[in-house]
């Protein structure tokens, strides 16, 4: 007998069966590992598994969001956390764990808590009723993700991801780009000058940055994803670039009905048109971040920083992500769950961890942190009162459920850029002023909030 079942022994799962199971809910764990079942990057059974690097990334709590998200987890009391603690390892200012410490140390703590079972079986369909968490990650088994796609529709869960650039707004340098639609084309969501950021390019710059996609390093696909297909609109740029020099410039670097407002010939508007464009599209409601359209790639991440600044207007563009394109199960979250990660067509079911369009390790655990609390307060009967978006979890949650744009939806790294903006505070001090007012907020939330993350 339990009271919350989670589907998924991985980060999240773990994670969220600590969150329940220490405020004395009981606990089912299906973890699919250990019962003959192995995803195509998991190497072993134990629970919560980092299946590639051994890194959590940056520790730093004060100038960097994924150190400051470490900060309010540790606030929240994650397994993730306290275990990443005992299996650390020595790495300058990171966060880097010995993997197997790691995920001995959290299979102890959930094996050895009384309020958790951990069944060592594949789960199939979702659960007609009763509480659910699923957390099955990156790779969910077919069967299950078959029988997700039958609740939400089938063009609602992905199994591949193609993920364009995402860009800090105040980063772009405007006097050398425009805003302008094509064709002037607007819609009623439509701003009034134009919804897209143009970044024009001459002959001679398309040839060279054509050149530069070309030969730039790219990563492989692992052999498991091999059989990745190329969506229609989601093909990488460098493999259209390789169709031919003037692919792009018929595709998403295409000129036409673009007026260049920095181009001086006046004979005729197709003269004004730029030779080829990058066009840069908003990425979320607070509008601090801007998505490179049609630019998802597998060139390496090193390569993919030079070789954007190289086009007008991204001289020191600030990269909230890179691109890539990845075998990858995750939710439409924002036009399927609702903000307290549920899924609105069967909420006794909620999703946790990657498979909600976050991305990383730490994400995805705090992720199942939250689902975990949010669960422990539906069953107490108790209110959940949202965490302020101003935090490192808010703004993440804040994102996945609603605020990314549904229709563009990729998976997504904690950021700055999905924090609400600090405009007044100088650019130099600007990270402190988030995180500082992140761990204020999480205290105030924390304190009025005492049933929800008991001492
Ligand atoms: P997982 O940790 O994958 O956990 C899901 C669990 O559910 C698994 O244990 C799986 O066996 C189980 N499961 C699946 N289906 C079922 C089912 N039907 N029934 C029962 N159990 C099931 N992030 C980083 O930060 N750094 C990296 O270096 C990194 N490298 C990655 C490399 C690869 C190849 C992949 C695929 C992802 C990588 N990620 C990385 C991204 C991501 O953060 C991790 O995949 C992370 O483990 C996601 O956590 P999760 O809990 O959502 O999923």
């Amino acid at each position: 007998t339990h009271d919350v079942h989670i589907i998924g022994g991985g980060l999240a799962g773990s994670e969220a069966a600590w969150q329940l199971a220490k405020r004395g809910i009981k606990v089912r764990l299906s973890e699919m590992r250990g019962s003959g079942e192995m995803t195509p990057a998991h190497q072993t059974d134990g629970l919560a598994e980092l299946v590639c690097s051994n890194s959590f990334r940056s520790d730093d709590d004060t100038k960097n969001a994924v150190g400051l998200l470490h900060h309010e987890m540790r606030e929240l009391d994650s397994i993730v956390m306290r275990a990443g603690e005992v299996a650390r390892v020595p790495a300058g200012s990171a966060m880097a764990v010995d993997r197997d410490v790691f995920s001995a140390e959290v299979e102890r703590a959930l094996s050895e808590h009384p309020n958790v079972t951990v069944a060592r079986e594949r789960v199939d369909a979702l659960p007609d009723s009763g509480l659910t968490i699923v957390a099955t990650g990156p790779l969910t088994a077919q069967s299950l993700a078959q029988s997700i796609v039958g609740a939400t529709g089938e063009e609602r869960l992905a199994f591949f991801d193609a993920i364009a650039p995402i860009i800090h707004r105040d980063s772009i340098d405007m006097s050398k780009c425009w805003i302008q639609s094509r064709w002037n084309k607007r819609t009623e969501a439509s701003n009034e000058d134009g919804d897209y950021i143009n970044c024009p390019m001459t002959k001679e710059q398309y040839l060279a940055f054509h050149q530069g996609l070309i030969e730039g390093e790219k990563t492989e696909f692992k052999e498991w994803e091999k059989d990745t297909p190329y969506f229609d609109g989601c093909m990488p740029i460098e493999v259209m670039a390789s169709r031919g020099v003037e692919t792009l410039r018929y595709g998403p670097m295409k000129g036409v009905g673009l007026d260049n407002p920095f181009d001086t010939n006046e004979e005729f508007p197709q003269g004004r048109w730029p030779y080829a464009v990058v066009q840069l599209r908003q990425d979320n409601k607070l509008g601090t971040l801007w998505n490179m359209v049609g630019f998802q790639t597998k060139l390496k991440y090193a390569g993919q920083v030079g070789l954007f600044r190289t086009i007008p207007g991204l001289e020191n563009a600030e990269f909230a992500r890179l691109g890539g394109l990845h075998r990858n199960t995750f939710l439409n979250s924002p036009q399927v769950l609702d903000r307290q990660l549920r899924l609105k067509a069967a909420p006794h079911i909620r999703f946790a961890g990657q498979v909600t369009g976050c991305e990383g390790y730490v994400e995805s655990s705090a992720i199942g942190l939250v689902a975990g609390m949010m669960a422990a307060a539906e069953l107490g009967g108790r209110d959940w009162h949202p965490l302020p978006p101003s935090t490192a979890l808010g703004a993440l949650l804040s994102h996945i459920t609603g605020d990314a744009d549904a229709a563009t939806f990729q998976p997504m790294n904690v950021n700055f850029g999905l924090f609400p903006p600090l405009h007044e505070v100088k650019k130099k001090q600007r990270k402190e002023a988030y995180t500082s007012r992140a761990k204020n907020d999480l205290g105030t939330w924390i304190n009025a909030n005492s049933e929800a993350v008991p001492a």
